[in-house]
């Protein structure tokens, strides 16, 4: 687990660690819509009456498909989430909090980073305008069904 946090720490202090997220580590996901990036995350964990809160600071490039050319295009990352860890015993479904169990020593962060990562995508990303790879677009465009009154506007 390269993103670790050590719960068995005492965070009455404030701790601030930094991860590095690499390509691989996307490669390892599943049908991962980031096919890779350089990602720095800065993670600051303290004690909080509810548990341990922990706030996330995640800087980088996010290499994507572009919308329109199907090719790799890199997007800014610059997000900040925060979540709080607590024990499984409380459980209530509540959004940003992390369940755990007591007898964790290890928390893996990095499906949380991972998310965050995705959920700061914008929705539609696609290179600047006429940087696409031409012949990619070219052929999308002949399998894309063209509205009538959009056929002229190039
Ligand atoms: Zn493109």
């Amino acid at each position: 687990m390269p993103l670790s946090l050590d719960l068995k720490q005492n965070f009455a202090t404030p701790i601030t660690v930094e991860y590095s997220v690499d390509s691989n580590m996307f490669e390892s996901m599943e049908n991962s819509l980031v096919k890779g990036g350089k990602l720095t995350v800065g993670v600051t964990a303290h004690q909080a009456p509810e548990g341990i809160r922990l706030a996330f600071s995640i800087t980088g490039k996010a290499v994507v498909e572009c919308d329109r050319c199907l090719e790799d295009m890199e997007v800014d990352i610059n997000t900040c989430e925060e979540v709080s860890v607590q024990n499984a015993d409380h459980y209530e479904d509540a959004a940003d909090v992390v369940y755990v169990d007591e007898s964790l020593t290890q928390l893996d962060l990095w499906p949380m980073v991972y998310d965050f990562i995705v959920l700061a995508i914008p929705i539609s990303h696609h290179h600047p305008e006429g940087q696409c790879n031409k012949d990619m677009s070219d052929k999308l465009n002949q399998y894309m069904v063209q509205q009538p009154d959009e056929e002229n506007n190039e």
